[in-house]
């Protein structure tokens, strides 16, 4: 299946407060530092994560975006870039 969005997370700004995990463990998880990681997530220089996932992956993480009290998680169309959220 083709991997349609880019799940992003903005790691340095993240309080560490638990929802994305709760909501959506399959994705995310808590790290020894505090903070929470994608899953297999790839670390980029600028200190945010990211992970293509598909279409079947998107409302989970979709609701663990809105979970997010600080707004540091993010999902983009691959195609056309456009931000979801
Ligand atoms: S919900 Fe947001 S602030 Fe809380 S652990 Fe997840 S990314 Fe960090």
């Amino acid at each position: 299946m083709p991997k349609k969005f880019l799940l992003e997370h903005n790691r340095p700004d993240c309080i560490g407060c638990g929802a994305c995990a709760a909501v959506a463990p399959e994705f995310w998880e808590m790290n020894d530092d505090g903070k929470s990681d994608i899953k297999s997530g790839k670390s980029r220089e600028d200190g945010w994560q990211e992970l293509e996932i598909e279409e079947k992956d998107f409302e989970q993480n979709k609701q663990a975006a809105e979970s997010c009290p600080v707004n540091v998680i993010h999902l983009k169309k691959k195609d056309t870039d456009e931000k979801i959220i």
